[in-house]
């Protein structure tokens, strides 16, 4: 393995590229775009572009010494082919990325899912290190998870386990992205909660959240935080019942799988140690006691930076493995 590598998280909001030194987890330098998908797929992919190009042009250190290019995408990839086949968040279908790229910088391409290269960073430099049975779950716009097994990630037959956003929590419950009813991303995710919070409001509801907000623009975790700082009764009862139900989900997960631990990312659970604290209390109380007592919790310790590490180490990850 060379020294560096440069990682791509390929999200619905924003594409975060970073140049990382693979020895020790450090990222040397990033850059952060927002990912507009109404602008059209094309766009994105010149964002990715520059951004790497970006990276490049700071000389932090010359091409030659940049082992590859890994990327990971929310959506369904072709890993072998390097395709993106599919997402949803992004408005991307049949993509591949893998030629795109190395046609433009005639480096090595991997791809992978966001939640894939999330899980690979906490594996090598974060939480994940020196655990062998754990689950990470990122708590973003949708609920993703990777599952890890005697140290290697579990992709199930099809490449979709991990899909804990959509185990059903509530029979016959709201509408879900995937086409069914009651997953629990429709009640604990980022757009789960904000979408309750506006529905609030539009109902009339009082908060103190009205007086961050910006006309047209999405609610941001920090005007969630701060509303909850202020001791807010909306925000707080939502966030409450939002932990309740992820909580509960991952009181299944403890009682299913059995791990060591569980790493819980994204942003809401960086930020807000309210709504990570009360999630983990309902996870220890609704799991079995034999489990419920050894398990762990921990914050996904690379934060924002999980997804580009990893994604740094994925050729790495799936060399050895
Ligand atoms: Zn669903």
């Amino acid at each position: 393995m060379g020294k560096y590598s440069i990682g791509i998280d390929l999200g619905g909001t924003k594409i975060l590229t970073a140049l990382v030194d693979k020895n020790s987890g450090e990222v040397l330098n990033f850059v952060k775009k927002k990912t507009k998908k109404d602008k059209g797929y094309d766009k994105i992919i010149k964002k990715i572009i520059n951004s790497v190009s970006e990276i490049l042009n700071e000389n932090t250190v010359q091409k030659h010494e940049i082992d590859n290019i890994g990327i990971g995408v929310a959506g369904q990839t072709d890993r072998k082919n390097g395709i993106i086949i599919n997402a949803p968040n992004l408005d991307f279908a049949d993509i591949n990325i893998k030629n795109i790229l190395e046609t433009e910088f005639n480096i090595p391409v991997i791809l992978g899912n966001d939640v894939e290269i999330a899980t690979v960073g906490e594996m090598y430099f974060g939480s994940g290190k020196g655990e062998k049975d754990y689950v990470c779950v990122f708590v973003g716009t949708g609920i993703g998870s990777g599952i890890v097994q005697d140290g290697k990630i579990r992709y199930g037959t099809t490449g979709t386990a991990g899909e804990i956003g959509h185990i059903i929590v509530d029979l016959g419950g709201r509408s879900c992205g995937c086409g069914g009813c009651g997953c629990l991303e429709a009640y604990a995710s980022r757009l789960a909660i904000e979408k309750r919070i506006t529905g609030a409001l539009k109902k009339g509801r009082k908060s103190d959240i009205v007086n961050y907000l910006v006309e047209d623009k999405p609610i941001k975790t920090s005007m969630i935080k701060k509303a909850l700082e202020n001791k807010d009764e909306l925000v707080t009862q939502i966030l409450n019942e939002a932990a309740e139900y992820l909580g509960s989900g991952l009181a299944s997960i403890i009682n299913f799988y059995n791990p060591s631990k569980i790493i819980l990312g994204g942003g809401l659970m960086n930020a807000i140690d309210y709504f990570y604290n009360r999630t983990i209390e309902i996870a220890k109380i609704k799991s079995l006691p034999t489990p419920a007592a050894s398990i762990k919790f921990e914050k996904a310790k690379l934060g924002d930076f999980s997804g580009v590490i990893g994604a740094a180490l994925l050729e790495d990850y799936r060399k050895n493995n």
